[in-house]
């Protein structure tokens, strides 16, 4: 079967099949933002990896190079805030074209430093070589956590909650894509935020390590109604989204009206976000709401967890929305 009838998540479930349960020191190993891994003390290990490729994560055009690394950084340390996490080290596999200047590479990497600092990580190694067309990079991430936010802990009569406001990341890709705005500096402030330099939620993470259970946890970079999906599979549960309850940035609002675009179905598909989508009991919700408050983020309340399977989108009429596509698939046709 070619890869582009199979998919991204059919191969990947292909491997996870031959690799069978993680052994050792592994404890949560494919299938989650990152792998968990058993140490000596109390905590765990969080081990993620990400990759950019130019053409098909960014383009050069949009972004300084500095603003590559940046952006890089911000999604591969959104997964170990995905996790309930905080963020050790990283380490950078980079590809260059041999032609390029060496000053590109280095504001590149700076990027990258920055944003590992700014989160008390430090950038701790990587690899270097020539790439034969265009600029690539892996961005690796160890992380550490007491109780790993799964994506398989949400269960039946769970409340679903996202961070922030949705929509901004595909605000900001349609402005670029339609030309409107030539270069992520042309952004308005809010979506060049969150395009050039996403936050991931590690704030967020540490104020919710108190709650009496670990929540279910993804972080939304591939789309909400997809990465939604993630949860239902691993928990093996049915969720359900009001799409009316979705919050939506006032930006997505904005441009998807500029741009004669339905900002809802942005702010349920757009991928990028690097907001987190969390299951938990009700009980808990209130404090989870009041503790995210005092770290500046907003939790809202967006749908619930039933016993089934899959993913509901239910619309202002309460029947459910249909998907063309609910989110990023690498190989499917886009
Ligand atoms: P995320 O969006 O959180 O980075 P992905 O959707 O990229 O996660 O990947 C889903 C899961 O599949 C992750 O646990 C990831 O580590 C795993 N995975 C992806 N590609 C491969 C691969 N080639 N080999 C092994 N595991 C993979
Ligand atoms: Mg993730």
């Amino acid at each position: 079967m070619r890869l582009d009838e199979l998919g991204e998540f059919g191969f990947i479930a292909r491997v996870a099949d031959f690799v069978g349960e993680p052994r050792g020191a592994v404890v949560v190993g494919i299938g989650d933002d990152a792998a968990v891994l058993k140490t000596s003390g109390e905590g765990h290990l969080l081990v993620t990896t990400d990759a950019f490729v130019e053409g098909r994560h960014f383009r050069r055009e949009w972004l300084s190079a500095e603003q590559i690394g940046t952006r890089a950084a911000c999604a591969a340390i959104s997964d170990i805030a995905a996790m309930g996490g905080e963020a050790l080290a990283v380490f950078v596999s980079l590809g260059l074209p041999g032609g390029e200047e060496a000053a590109f590479g280095e504001q590149l990497m700076r990027g990258i430093h920055n944003v590992a600092t700014e989160y008390d990580a430090s950038l701790a190694g990587g690899d270097t070589f020539a790439s034969p067309s265009g600029i690539c990079l892996d961005v690796v991430v160890v992380g550490q956590v007491d109780r790993p936010w799964l994506r398989s802990a949400a269960r039946p009569g769970d409340i679903l909650l996202v961070s922030g406001t949705l929509g901004e990341a595909a605000a900001a890709f349609h402005l670029l894509d339609s030309g409107a705005a030539p270069h992520a500096e042309g952004l308005p402030t809010a979506l060049h935020n969150r395009f050039v330099r996403p936050t991931p939620q590690l704030a967020l993470a540490q104020a919710l390590a108190e709650l009496a259970a670990p929540p279910a946890a993804i972080d939304i970079s591939d789309g909400l109604a997809q990465d939604a999906g993630h949860i239902a599979e691993r928990s093996e549960v049915a969720l359900t989204i009001e799409a009316d309850c979705v919050p939506l940035s006032p930006a997505c609002y904005e441009v998807a009206a500029e741009l004669g675009a339905d900002p809802v179905l942005w702010a349920l598909t757009s991928g990028e976000e690097y907001e987190l989508l969390l299951a938990m009991p009700s009980a808990h919700a209130e404090q989870a709401v009041a503790q995210a408050q005092q770290v500046g983020v907003v939790l809202t309340r967006i749908g619930s967890v039933k016993a089934g399977s899959g993913v509901t989108v239910l619309g202002s009429d309460g029947s459910p929305i249909e998907f063309e596509r609910g989110g990023w698939n690498h190989f499917a046709p886009q």
